[in-house]
């Protein structure tokens, strides 16, 4: 990144921690919690305790860092080394990134593009330029709507097992938009947060839906057609077995339309020409939530402060009062409309604050503030 770009935005989130002092509210039981920031032209700092919250925003204004972050784990002294902080347990966090979700419009927006010959290519990064064969390549990883929506609907199954399976409270939970490329959840004050990292391995292994078997569901080749009806689980069960069974009866297939629910399945399963492994396969797919198994276990993780910026997209990590109608594009956009010039090399078309900009390709434009600095954090242009 260019200096006057990388000046624009240490600038830009300065003015940010400056305006919204009060917008950025310390966390529960901040001074047990562990503090880090990463500067935009340093190393990541951690082990930092706070004692008083307002003089360590006024160390984000003096220093502008590209992330802000604070454990989950409390501690008797969050300054010392990690093994000497004296654990007292931690909030329950998950995180769902859209990345992870194979979704196909990622085929059709993510983009390589070549440093020396600017020749852009769609989809993966190939192991040179294809036009000029040199190796100086930049991966544009864009997300659009339907990536975050994707994420959306991960984090509401999650928050849907938490309370159901787990017994949850939902005033135990908060959901976020991570401001950028999903969704966190975190669990205050409930009965999980003493659990160790295994334990909370046990609880991202169920979330997974892993080793999950046909036979705990009654099914069963040996069985006849009608014990293996009143073996059958109901879809309104609690648990796997249940959003599974749903999952089965919602299986279209016209030819089976005179037979009620749980013989429709049974059906199925029987079935010559459907193959009901696969289809088991989609349902873990569709009923469990895919998320980062490596942060719900890890508890020396810092995660994202709330309200803080994302340096990827400019976006603020936001908290979701209703995560059914929370829009990401209009809620974390929380720079203002001062007009920007800039170079842009290549994006593809994006929404914020309802204004629809792009596609751009190889153009110099004004743009308002929170729109440039979304494209020079994706990497995709430059102070003009
Ligand atoms: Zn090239
Ligand atoms: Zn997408």
């Amino acid at each position: 990144m260019e200096d006057k770009t990388v000046n624009l935005l240490k600038k830009t989130f300065s003015e940010y921690y400056k305006r919204n002092k009060s917008r950025i509210s310390e966390p529960s039981r901040f001074t047990e919690r562990e503090f880090g920031y990463w500067p935009f032209d340093g190393f990541m700092q951690r082990h930092m305790a706070v004692v008083k919250f307002s003089t360590f925003i006024d160390e984000l204004i003096l220093n502008a860092p590209k992330g802000v972050y604070a454990s989950c784990s409390y501690y008797d002294d969050p300054s010392l080394p990690m093994e000497e902080k004296g654990w007292n347990g931690g909030d329950l966090a998950f995180d769902i990134d859209c990345d992870d979700l194979e979704l196909k419009c990622k085929r059709e927006h993510d983009r390589w593009i070549c440093r020396d010959c600017k020749k852009i290519g769609i989809g993966l990064r190939p192991k040179a330029c294809t036009k000029c064969k040199e190796n100086k390549i930049i991966v544009l990883n864009w997300s659009c709507v339907m990536c975050l929506d994707a994420a959306k609907e991960e984090i509401i199954k999650l928050n849907d097992i938490l309370m159901d399976d787990f017994g949850i409270n939902k005033k135990e939970i908060s959901i976020f938009f991570s401001g950028n490329k999903g969704y966190h959840l975190t669990v205050e004050s409930s009965v999980y947060e003493k659990l160790d990292k295994h334990e909370r391995r046990e609880i991202v292994n169920y979330v997974l839906a892993k080793e999950l078997d046909l036979k705990y569901m009654g099914f069963d080749k040996k069985t006849s057609f009608n014990d293996l009806i009143s073996r059958l689980p109901q879809s309104n069960e609690p648990g796997w077995r249940g959003r599974l069974m749903e999952f089965f009866e919602n299986y279209e297939d016209s030819s089976l339309k005179n037979f009620n629910k749980t013989e429709k399945v049974a059906k199925i399963y029987n079935s010559k020409t459907i193959k009901f492994n696969s289809l088991f396969e989609e349902g873990i797919k569709n009923v469990r939530s895919t998320i980062d198994p490596l942060v719900t276990s890890d508890t020396s993780r810092i995660f994202r402060l709330p309200n803080s910026l994302h340096e990827k997209s400019g976006l603020c990590k936001t908290l979701c009062n209703s995560i059914d109608s929370f829009d990401p594009y209009t809620q974390s956009v929380v720079l203002d409309d001062e007009l920007i010039k800039i170079n842009i090399n290549f994006c593809p078309k994006f929404t914020l604050k309802g204004i629809s900009y792009g596609p751009y390709k190889s153009q110099t434009l004004s743009l308002p503030k929170y729109a440039a600095i979304y494209l020079m954090s994706n990497k995709l242009a430059q102070v003009a």
